[in-house]
């Protein structure tokens, strides 16, 4: 048998995921072992109960109002006095001594052929059925008063125990409080209610590379991304988060802080070291920590398989995957249920709407999947872009405006499928400029101008052709592009159709990238410096992908050429930069632009045209005029300049 270093152990040699729960099948047996359980309680004064759920029914103590009361400025009555009163026929009511005000007991009875001034909300006397406005009225000489029309017994009374009765049900255990029931409880008098207690929870960290925000990344670091994200969903469902920090990768360590977390919370969350591979020690832990220990151990979601649910001694304690999508989507999907219901709180209801996919949207077999979309207004309704950028993308996030779940048993979702999207926010918002294409630092510098002018814009980056084809289907305002023509050298006027017109964008220095100082590039042409660079068998490249318009600058340069390091095709100008940085490559091709930002040493090569296809149909639109004015001004182009670009409305651009 193979043996490998203790520190590099293969997949072989791993404890394996040997039982894959089903996504429904995992959270079934997570939720009988934890419920049914009572939901801990608390009293909170009025005011700090605010979102949380009643833990008992609460009866009226008193009658609201407490007396009959006038529900106008008017006079108490006796409607039979009235009973023949009209505007022939008038009838005189003299007034008793007292005008009666709120928080003032009446000193008279109303008898017969009387009446007494009343204010809204004033106690009715004794005698009194009925109030008549002041406005129906009229005054005769001091102390009485003449009324034309007749009144209804009971006409603007409120009586005792009209709006709530006493001993009566006004709020039952579970309804969450709001506004409008703090409002209620408050007119009954009462102060202090009984509710259930925010859930404590802890959540921790781990993995040797994780670095907090604020403190400096060193080499090989990460910045944790989960410990954030989780305490903020924990708070956003209603809970108490209590993050405990990142810990190291060591079993002694995480098991002292896993046990003194569970000791104190009613909740134990985890991130990270849930695979099961060498470094990964949770959830052999948890196994120590209290029965019946561990529930589910791999489940069948995507992103999210690592998931670990366990329940020790009675409190849930939860591994969620290291990847912070993996980990925001498992803790929606799986934790949150089980959150909410410990804490007596209804089951959460996120928004939907009905989208249409541009595209197939593969899914593999087995594991229900979630995909984040974007979403844009089509010609016939919404259209759901797919964002996910692989399991460790967190920018997705914020780009998506919510996700499409596929079944396990579904392979994809096909084109043209109408689909529900389940929102993140709780309406649609769909943007004033739509850009769909090939993305560029340059173009930020342009929507940085649009944002201040309150033009809200969405930037999908799709490629150069996906662009294209989304600009017909009428799913964008703008597809920016750089194609090269080979036959005719030009770019991307000849890829316009029907309907689309060219927008001149900048220009794009593409160049070979190389550390500072390198002899074999520095001070050599392009040609000159790849011939070196080929000559060198320790000399490693760093390529792009398939359909990247570097790509194909790369493969004119290396001719029939394999150099060490040509399988090595990231998707971005970042990702050459970055691997030459790091010396995990000597050159590459990337922009200017990038080059520059990291430092490196840059040949220049030819000159790219970025441009914009803009949807003919679409250029009265203010988001759009307001996108090319940008363009135009003086501002902007510096700001290009500033960056590496070249602005092609500059004069003097071909
Ligand atoms: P693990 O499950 O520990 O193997 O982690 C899987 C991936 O997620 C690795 O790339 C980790 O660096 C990353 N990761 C783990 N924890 C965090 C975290 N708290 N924040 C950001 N990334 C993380
Ligand atoms: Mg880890």
């Amino acid at each position: 048998m193979t043996t490998y270093p203790h520190s590099i152990r293969l997949e072989t040699e791993q404890q394996q995921f040997l039982t894959i729960l089903s996504r429904e099948d995992a959270l079934a047996r997570f939720q009988a072992a934890l419920f049914p359980r009572s939901v801990p309680s608390e009293t909170r004064a009025l005011a700090d109960a605010l979102g949380l759920p009643l833990s008992e029914d609460i009866t009226a103590p008193i009658d609201v109002p407490p007396f009959d009361r006038s529900n106008v400025d008017g006079f108490a009555l006796r409607a039979a006095d009235l009973m023949s009163a009209s505007q022939a026929r008038p009838v005189q009511l003299t007034l008793n001594p007292e005008s009666i005000t709120c928080g003032t007991l009446p000193r008279f009875p109303v008898l017969g052929g009387s009446a007494t001034p009343i204010a809204t909300g004033g106690p009715l006397p004794r005698g009194a059925d009925a109030i008549i406005m002041v406005e129906h009225t009229h005054p005769v000489e001091a102390n009485s008063i003449e009324v034309r029309r007749a009144v209804s017994p009971g006409q603007f009374v409120s009586s005792a125990g009209s709006d709530m009765a006493q001993g009566e049900v006004l709020l039952r255990a579970g309804t969450v409080i709001g506004s409008r029931e703090i409002g209620m409880l408050a007119a009954c008098g009462i102060a202090q209610v009984a509710v259930a207690r925010r859930l404590r929870v802890a959540i921790l960290s781990t993995g040797d590379e994780l670095v907090q925000p604020g403190e400096k990344l060193r080499p090989a670091g990460i910045y944790d991304a989960n410990g954030p994200i989780i305490s903020a969903a924990i708070v956003e469902n209603g809970g108490e988060a209590h993050f405990l920090g990142a810990f190291p990768d060591d079993e002694a360590g995480l098991e002292k802080a896993m046990r003194e977390a569970l000791a104190a919370h009613d909740v134990l969350i985890l991130s990270g070291g849930t695979s099961k591979g060498a470094g990964d020690v949770s959830h052999r832990i948890i196994d120590r920590l209290g029965k019946p220990g561990i529930i589910a151990h791999g489940v069948a979601l995507k992103p999210g398989k690592p998931l670990c649910l366990a329940v020790c001694d009675d409190k849930p304690v939860i591994i969620l995957p290291g990847f912070p999508t993996s980990a925001m989507f498992t803790f929606h999907d799986m934790v949150v249920p089980v959150l909410r219901r410990m804490a007596g709180l209804p089951p959460r209801v996120d928004a939907q709407v009905s989208a249409q996919l541009p595209f197939r949207v593969p899914s593999e077999l087995g594991r229900t999947e979630f995909v984040m979309v974007s979403l844009v207004q089509g010609r016939e309704g919404l259209a759901a872009y797919a964002t996910g950028k692989g399991s460790g993308a967190i920018t997705s996030f914020t780009q998506a405006d919510g996700f499409v779940r596929i079944e396990a048993l579904s392979d994809h979702l096909p084109a043209g499928s109408q689909v529900p999207v389940t929102l993140f926010t709780p309406q649609v918002r769909v943007p004033d400029l739509v850009i769909i294409g090939s993305h560029c630092t340059g173009l930020d510098l342009v929507i940085g101008e649009l944002s201040r002018e309150a033009v809200s814009v969405r930037s999908l980056a799709v490629g150069s052709l996906g662009g294209l084809a989304a600009a017909k289907r009428g799913e964008c305002d703008l597809a920016p592009i750089h194609l090269l023509d080979p036959s005719t050298q030009t770019y991307n006027t000849s890829f316009l159709s029907d309907g689309l017109e060219l927008v001149p964008g900048w220009r794009r220095m593409q160049g070979l990238v190389f550390r500072l100082g390198d002899a074999r590039f520095e001070g050599r042409g392009a040609q000159e410096a790849v011939q070196a660079a080929l000559a060198d068998p320790e000399c490693m490249m760093v390529n792009r992908n398939q359909g990247a318009g570097t790509r194909i600058l790369i493969d004119q340069l290396l001719g029939l050429a394999r150099p060490d390091g040509y399988w090595n095709q990231p998707r971005s100008h970042n990702a050459v930069a970055a691997a030459v940085v790091q010396k995990r490559a000597d050159w590459g091709v990337t922009i200017a632009p990038v080059a520059h930002a990291a430092g490196l040493g840059f040949t220049p090569l030819t000159q790219e045209h970025y441009d914009f296809a803009l949807v003919s149909d679409r250029r009265d639109k203010a988001a759009v005029q307001a996108f090319l004015a940008a363009l135009q001004r003086p501002g902007t182009h510096a700001a290009l300049e500033k960056a590496g670009f070249t602005s092609a409305s500059r004069p003097g651009v071909d």
